[in-house]
């Protein structure tokens, strides 16, 4: 069993050391979630914003979908300097700051190996999968985002947004769960984001995630 999984670790590496030369992966990559109907129409969605919609239960980027991409990440900058959220507040406003550099650093690839496998999500809807969107890699002079062209071209702004930002908070927290909490925190609505400062202040603190019921809502 521990074998085995060495094995495919040891694939997964040297797979995506075949694929990009040089830098190292930060973070876990971004994952769409793929959701199929039976008349054929599939529909793409990023993993965080998913989950955040499933656990918080209200809906998100309602209002966003006429944004570009840095529109959109403009709009997280301007919304997040409203909220007075202590120490975090300088945390965050450097992750937009970088997803707003990582924009620029965006390259569209035919196929991507799977970074990892530590999500495990058993609430995704049925005819839903987790699919590899994109992957950040640090050189000693560059940062470079690969992301899969057939599901990026898809993708909506405000998603693409929020994919860069998870690719950026990855430089700050290597806890995954902890990432997406915050991205779930951060596309929330504004009475939520009130709410709840006291819980992303302390995510931001320690690096880890919290139990998804010690947000208010
Ligand atoms: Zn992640």
């Amino acid at each position: 069993m521990f074998k085995n999984a060495l094995s495919i670790l040891a694939v997964l590496v040297f797979s995506m050391s075949a694929f990009a030369k040089g830098g190292t992966v930060v973070g876990d990559g971004g994952h769409s979630v793929i959701c199929s109907f039976e008349d054929g129409a599939t529909t793409i969605e990023l993993f965080d914003v998913v989950q955040a919609r499933d656990r918080f239960q209200f809906g998100v980027f309602d209002t966003a979908i006429f944004w570009d991409t840095d529109q959109s990440i403009e709009m997280i900058l301007r919304n997040l300097a409203t909220l007075d959220l202590g120490h975090a507040q300088e945390a965050l406003r450097e992750s937009v700051t970088r997803a707003q550099a990582m924009s620029g650093l965006v390259t569209e690839y035919e196929t991507l190996p799977y970074t990892q496998d530590v999500i495990t999500y058993d609430r995704l809807p049925a005819g839903c999968e987790l699919k590899q969107l994109g992957i950040t890699r640090e050189g000693p002079d560059r940062i470079g985002v690969s992301v899969l062209k057939s599901d990026w071209q898809r993708l909506d702004d405000p998603h693409k947004a929020v994919f860069l930002l998870h690719e950026a908070l990855h430089f700050q927290i290597r806890d995954p769960e902890a990432v997406r909490q915050i991205i779930g925190y951060v596309i929330a609505p504004v009475f939520f984001q009130m709410q709840n400062r006291a819980v992303v202040e302390k995510i931001f603190a320690t690096g880890q995630s919290v139990m998804w019921d010690e947000f208010v809502h």
